[in-house]
């Protein structure tokens, strides 16, 4: 197919009062937070359709300190450490006193948590409320239906946002492309949000969806916007080593918690070897020796000596699931492999979820509030976005008769961006490129020379597709991130530290 560069047509351009990109935890409970303060109107867009959000795909749960023996200067301090203390703490108090409320809101919403919390490794306490093994589903099924309801919020799928409109130092929208088109539309909004979710994609292997390919950050970049903490991805211990839509199934910490061991390819446990905690270890350091020990042949799930039923039980999407692929989790060894899951870092907001382009604000997994510091406590995740959606609505509610004087002028979306669209194929095949280098010299393990080949490599790519273009300004301020850190901190792991 031939490339082809269009100065593209204008033709439905829209206006919001409130514009929300991404339809994950973060954009549904900001959107309907601002509809519960009856600001305005709310549009909120996505890449593709509702559910295509690494929301949904969450197992585990959301962390609340919410019975007698817990406190929150525990979970604090929880976080704290697992961040290695690079978190703002404001911003972790904040986080964590909320936490409360923010399980009540999706309560409201008709979420049914289980009576009893769990534990999850780094959590001092039980207090990760889940609804089953795949509390994400339960939670953005609840979140849509009351989106769905909600009079002021519209809602609009496979919008691509590809540029954020910047008119005197301010953000006032973004044009977007249909994805299954060409024509790109302006929509104009007096106060933005972006919650466009995570960058694992940028990476061979990843539990993410294929939706989270740091959109955002490449927005924020375009803008003139600086990304901080990029270096702290964390990777994952445990996915079933398959391939599958673009992703790897995650298999959840808490199977660990719950006895699993993890075995070689001789059937024997190592883990003892890296830390004395063996399978409760860390995430990180999990990971590290898995990815080791897979150098000498395949690593396994193993539950065959936990009781069956229990097992079944206790896990039934995840059971179910592997299924489908001829495993049975309570009997068989279950493949596995270290996963990229998560970005601690982001576009950097402050308190109130702003970001330093007037008009621009961030939530979720895009943001850097520094909650999560340079390695991200299970089971905060979902939770930030709860609770810094809400704050982002409140600062709104703050400003709302300001807000109401602002004029959307249309004069200013004249300038619409000229993209190139190459065909889906060597777009796929640039992609493939990326996360193959980004996997093997960006991954777990990094050293400098690693890192400053990936940075010439990336750049190399001749794509002029702007998805592509995209991915390599992200990756390269992932990969600055990492040479600007030469000593390891949380999951950021280099090799061969200089001392
Ligand atoms: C397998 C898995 C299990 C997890 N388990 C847990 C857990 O148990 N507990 C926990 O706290 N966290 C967990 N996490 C992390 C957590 O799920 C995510 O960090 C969180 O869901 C992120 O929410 P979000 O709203 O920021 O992003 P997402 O839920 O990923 O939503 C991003 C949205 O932005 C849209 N988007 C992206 N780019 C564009 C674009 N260019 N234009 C328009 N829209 C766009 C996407 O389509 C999507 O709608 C898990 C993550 C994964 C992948």
């Amino acid at each position: 197919m031939k490339n082809h560069m269009k100065n593209h047509m204008i033709n439905h351009m829209k206006k919001t009062d409130y514009l929300i990109i991404g339809a994950g935890i973060a954009g549904l409970a900001t959107a309907l937070h601002i509809n519960k303060a009856n600001l305005g109107n709310v549009l909120v867009i996505t890449k593709g359709e509702l559910k295509q959000a690494n929301t949904y795909w969450a197992q585990g749960g959301i962390a609340a300190v919410m019975t007698k023996e817990d406190r929150f200067v525990k979970h604090i301090n929880d976080t704290l450490e697992a961040g290695a203390n690079h978190n703002n703490r404001d911003a972790v108090r904040h986080l964590v006193e909320n936490a409360p409320k923010a399980i009540r809101f999706l309560e409201s919403l008709g979420v049914k948590f289980k009576k009893e919390p769990a534990l999850e490794g780094g959590h001092s306490e039980a207090r990760i409320w889940r609804t089953s093994d795949f509390t994400g589903q339960d939670v953005l099924d609840q979140l849509i239906k009351a989106v769905q309801k909600a009079k002021n919020i519209e809602v609009q799928e496979n919008a691509d946002a590809i540029e954020l409109i910047v008119d005197k130092d301010t953000c006032k929208g973004v044009y977007v492309r249909n994805v299954n088109g060409e024509e790109i539309v302006p929509i104009l909004a007096k106060k933005t949000v972006l919650a466009t979710g995570g960058l694992g994609q940028l990476f061979a292997k990843t539990s993410n969806t294929k939706a989270a390919a740091g959109d955002g950050l490449a927005l924020a970049v375009n803008a003139g916007l600086e990304l901080s903490d990029l270096e702290f991805i964390q990777f994952h211990p445990t996915a079933f080593d398959k391939y599958d839509d673009g992703r790897y199934f995650l298999l959840s910490e808490t199977l660990r918690g719950f006895g699993a061991k993890v075995v070689n390819s001789k059937g024997e446990r190592f883990l003892e070897e890296y830390d004395k905690r063996a399978e409760l270890a860390p995430r990180d350091i999990v990971t590290r020796a898995i990815y080791f020990e897979s150098m000498n042949g395949k690593v396994f799930l193993d539950m065959h000596h936990l009781d069956a039923k229990a097992v079944r039980n206790r896990f039934p999407n995840i059971a179910k699931r592997l299924k489908q692929y001829g495993f049975d989790l309570a009997k068989n060894l279950i493949p596995i492999t270290p996963i990229a899951h998560f970005s601690c870092g982001g576009i950097p907001v402050n308190l109130q979820g702003a970001t330093k382009l007037a008009g621009l604000y961030a939530v979720g997994e895009v943001a850097n509030s520094k909650v999560h510091g340079a390695n991200r406590l299970a089971s905060n995740a979902l939770l930030e976005g709860l609770v810094f959606g809400e704050v982002i609505a409140k600062a709104f509610e703050k400003n709302k008769e300001v807000d109401k004087g602002i004029e959307l002028d249309e004069n200013i979306v004249l300038n619409t961006p000229k993209i190139v669209i190459e065909s889906l194929p060597q777009v796929k095949a640039y992609a493939k490129r990326i996360q193959q280098i980004m996997w093997e010299r960006a991954g777990i393990v990094r050293n400098m020379d690693g890192l400053k080949l990936a940075l010439k490599e990336i750049t190399e790519i001749p794509a002029r597709d702007y998805r592509i273009q995209h991915r390599q300004i992200v990756c390269y301020k992932l990969i600055q991130a990492c040479l600007h850190r030469s000593q390891s901190l949380g999951c950021h792991y280099i090799a061969n530290e200089l001392t």
